[in-house]
């Protein structure tokens, strides 16, 4: 596998370079080229700028044969991005990201092929949502008070915005001339640490794997190396949460190195866990990841989303199923 994954890596490498061997099959050079997926992608129904009618559009127009659409907790771009694909050779896969505590930090945990129409899960989104509505309130009342010039509307946009992030601050501030970009937002004010930083509501990882599980999805670690824990802690937390039911850790990543990603599958091997891999495409509010391309090396492999979907058809636990209760 990691013959085939340095063969695929490099071959993508060249291809960036526009240096694909003469030697290479017309056949081997169609296959490398487009079969590849993107399992982490936002849209404007949480922090991304595209619709998910656009985000399923860009996916196709870039090649992709599957992508995730994994809004923070939030479902409701899903059927939009999924009836947007239709007809075309493109698997449009009903993804979430949910925020979780640990030691002090915030990690992601994606959930893949989960069941929207879940309960459970609808109802512990809304839950969320409906604090994260409370700490924008006073986010932004925080700002006022400062002499910020930034409104309600300001934070909406044009979009419906169903879910409205710190990236919808920092966009806000960039709008009224507050900061010159995005980044700045962030690192003067919005990052863990700064003065507008009010952490949202979390819920446990135990929490976040099992309600992902009930909804008969993948859980999966997002951007293991984010959390900057060294090697050993990274490793740690990856145990720990697959004590609790993980099943994916996110090896391929719009930051991660070569190396970087075959120590994640490493640890993946190791642990009886299965590698993903996705860009956090955000459109325009991370102009500097490209979907399905991260930052121009990434590339994830279809082979990825077959090993999961061969997971989940094994690991069919009824008990676990979001299904109605006798
Ligand atoms: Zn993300």
């Amino acid at each position: 596998m990691i013959k085939l994954f340095m063969k695929y890596y490099s071959a993508v490498r060249m291809k960036n370079q526009l240096i694909i061997p003469q030697n290479l099959s017309e056949i081997i050079k169609e296959e490398l080229i487009m079969d590849w997926i993107d399992l982490h992608v936002h849209s404007s129904a949480s922090d991304g700028t595209l619709s998910p009618s656009e985000v399923t559009r860009l996916a196709f127009q870039t090649g992709l044969r599957a992508y995730a659409l994994t809004d923070h907790d939030t479902i409701s771009g899903i059927d939009e991005a999924v009836k947007a694909a239709d007809g075309c050779k493109l698997e449009v896969i009903a993804g979430i990201e949910l925020s979780c505590p640990y030691r002090e930090k915030e990690i992601h945990i994606l959930g893949l092929y989960i069941d929207s129409q879940c309960e459970e899960l609808k109802e512990a989104l809304s839950s969320l949502r409906a604090q994260r509505r409370e700490r924008n309130e006073a986010l932004l009342l925080h700002f006022n008070r400062d002499g910020f010039p930034i409104t309600k509307e300001d934070l909406i946009g044009d979009g419906d915005a169903g879910v409205i992030t710190r990236a919808h601050f920092a966009r806000a501030l960039l709008k009224k001339g507050c900061v010159s970009s995005m980044d700045q937002a962030f690192r003067s004010y919005l990052d863990q640490g700064k003065k507008y930083y009010l952490p949202k509501k979390t819920i446990p990882p135990r929490e976040a794997v099992r309600l992902i599980r009930r909804a008969g999805g993948f859980p999966a670690l997002a951007h293991p190396l984010q959390y900057k824990l060294g090697w050993k802690m990274t490793e740690e937390l990856i145990l720990s949460l697959k004590e609790q039911g993980l099943a994916g850790v996110e090896a391929y990543y719009s930051s991660h190195t070569l190396n970087d990603c075959l120590r994640l599958r490493d640890i993946c091997r190791r642990h009886g866990l299965l590698p993903t891999g996705g860009s956090d495409f955000h459109g325009d509010n991370k102009p500097d990841i490209k979907l399905g391309r991260g930052r121009g090396r990434l590339y994830v492999p279809i082979s990825l989303l077959e090993d999961i979907k061969m997971h989940l058809r094994e690991e069919v636990i009824y008990d676990n199923q979001c299904q109605p209760e006798n």
